[in-house]
């Protein structure tokens, strides 16, 4: 592992973590109702990188009120939607204005090369914000023609209005904290609705910077609040809360049905972002130049901690080899450290949590014959670390190749017929992403239609951007994140008819 000199850690950042953080509550900065804090952890060391008011039921119910307050009579309501859109774009403004100090307390919260996060992480949420600004002044509604047979010759004005939904409950996860927030708030503030945003237990940071960067940008009290906590309090008492209008969720598909089952209560609207178990097909004729960095980064950015991941690899026969010598090489080369050195290329999974169930699927995967032609043990002594993997000798059925492992490990498997990958990639109750690699277009296409996942790639893999939505099939969750399809998510359609 690295011992390269770690970079120079940010004043801000230093201060950041050095006080308790309080959490967000209609515009003012306060410590949990019960006084309560819990620790959030370096995952490259395991030791405690920060103390954070720990948000329960009580706090829930403040922050909801607040949110309530926001969208009936606060200045948010009377806002333009110019003025909404500007306050949207102030805030991707001052989070690039403070992009290194972002990158900083990912890495330290999260243990992700501090590299990747500088230039992924950080600027994605700022150009989420942005086209969602944009966005603020483009929701419409329709007129409509209408005929209504039993009043003839009566005339109307039949038109609908797009109006936010009301307040927003948001549950995110760890993988991409900051980025993670930025794909909930941006279409919800669009929209005009008001948000109780809980972090990830793990990784709180970095919205709670984010809180501090929505007061200076302007928004009127309440129609953020920030509210960490533990799932199984602060989650559960914001998703079964009768004050909330709608619920999204990212996380696991386990999780994701109690939100759905405690979301029932006021029947509030509910979006999930869930597992996934991606299938990548690499044909026979494909650029292998191409294909095995693709294949490798495909699983192993992000450490697979990606709900996309493409952890099954599916190679045409006459390639398996090549591409899995080249994958297996590839992750080799992986420079596995603590995310702070700028040499690091993967850092420690985010808790020791997540590295004990990936080596659980490890040794699953060994007790049921698979092989790990590189990696398939823990790394260092100290922090969360897993070698990066691959497997071979997998079956469709074993526990490897059906679970989410949400680490950094891939399932090779030989193919030889189009129609059989095509079933078996699609044998699974996921249906988050999938990929192919081919130089024939017409092939790649007709197997992009037939994949059941909400994102295809062709000749790429993990290609994300504002404008593309992105979401589930099957249990990978409902709804569709980023482009104007988030917008669905948080608007509710009225149809307003008048006789003339
Ligand atoms: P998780 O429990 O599903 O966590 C996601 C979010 O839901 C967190 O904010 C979590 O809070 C919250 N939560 C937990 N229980 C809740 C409940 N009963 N009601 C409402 N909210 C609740 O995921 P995890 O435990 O961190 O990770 C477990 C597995 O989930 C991973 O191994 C991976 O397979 C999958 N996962 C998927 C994604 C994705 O992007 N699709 C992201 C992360 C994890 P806490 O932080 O306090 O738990
Ligand atoms: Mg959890």
């Amino acid at each position: 592992m690295s011992v390269a000199a770690a970079i120079q850690i940010d004043q801000r950042v230093k201060s950041f973590v050095t006080k308790p953080r309080k959490m967000l509550v209609g515009g003012e900065w306060v410590e949990a109702a019960s006084g309560k804090t819990f620790a959030t952890f370096n995952p490259a060391s395991g030791e405690v990188l920060a103390q954070v008011a720990e948000g329960e039921k009580e706090d829930v119910d403040r922050a909801v009120k607040a949110a309530r307050n926001a969208f009936e009579s606060g200045p948010w309501r009377r806002m333009t939607t110019s003025e909404r859109g500007r306050l949207i774009w102030k805030l991707a403004d001052l989070i690039e204005a403070h992009l290194e100090e972002f990158a900083q307390l990912e890495t330290l919260d999260n243990g992700k090369p501090v590299v990747i996060a500088r230039v992924a992480d950080v600027p994605l949420a700022v150009d989420l914000f942005r086209y969602m600004a944009g966005w603020a002044t483009k929701i419409e509604g329709n007129t409509i023609p209408i005929s209504v047979p039993y009043t003839p010759g009566a005339q109307y004005l039949a038109y609908t209005l797009r109006e936010p939904v009301g307040v927003v409950a948001q549950i995110i996860p760890w993988n991409f904290p900051l980025l993670m927030a930025a794909w909930k708030l941006g279409p919800a503030l669009a929209a005009g609705c008001t948000v109780v945003l809980k972090p990830a237990e793990q990784t709180p940071l970095s919205a709670l910077r984010l809180g501090e960067l929505i007061c200076e940008a302007g928004f009127p009290q309440g129609v953020i609040n920030i509210v960490p906590g533990y799932g199984e309090s602060a989650g559960a008492a914001l998703a079964a809360h009768p004050g909330v209008d709608k619920v999204a969720f990212t996380g696991s598909t386990e999780v994701g049905k109690l939100v759905l089952a405690a979301a029932a209560g006021n029947l509030k609207k509910v979006s999930l972002e869930l597992g996934g178990k991606s299938p990548n097909l690499v044909l026979k004729d494909a650029d292998l130049e191409v294909v095995i960095p693709g294949a490798a980064n495909a699983i192993f950015f992000n450490h697979g901690q990606c709900c996309c991941a493409g952890s099954r690899l599916y190679v045409e026969k006459e390639i398996f080899d090549e591409v899995v010598e080249g994958v297996a090489a590839q992750a080799k080369k992986i420079k596995v450290g603590p995310g702070l050195d700028p040499t690091t290329e993967m850092g420690p999974l985010v808790s020791n949590e997540q590295q004990q169930r990936v080596l659980g699927y490890l040794e699953a995967g060994f007790a049921e014959g698979a092989k790990a032609v590189v990696g398939g043990h823990r790394a260092g002594e100290a922090g969360y670390f897993v070698e990066p993997t691959v497997l071979v000798d997998t079956s469709q059925n074993m526990k490897v190749m059906q679970e989410e492992i949400f680490g950094p490990v891939v399932c090779a498997v030989p193919f030889q017929e189009l129609d059989e990958v095509i079933q078996a990639a699609n044998d699974n109750i996921y249906g988050l992403a999938a990929a192919v690699w081919t130089r024939d277009i017409s092939k790649a296409h007709r197997i992009a239609r037939e994949l059941r996942a909400g994102s295809v790639w062709i000749n790429c893999f993990n290609i994300f951007d504002a404008a593309l939505p992105f979401g589930g099939y099957k249990q990978s969750g409902w709804g569709r994140e980023m482009g104007h399809d988030a917008l669905e998510l948080y608007t509710e359609v009225k149809a307003v008819c008048a006789r003339l």
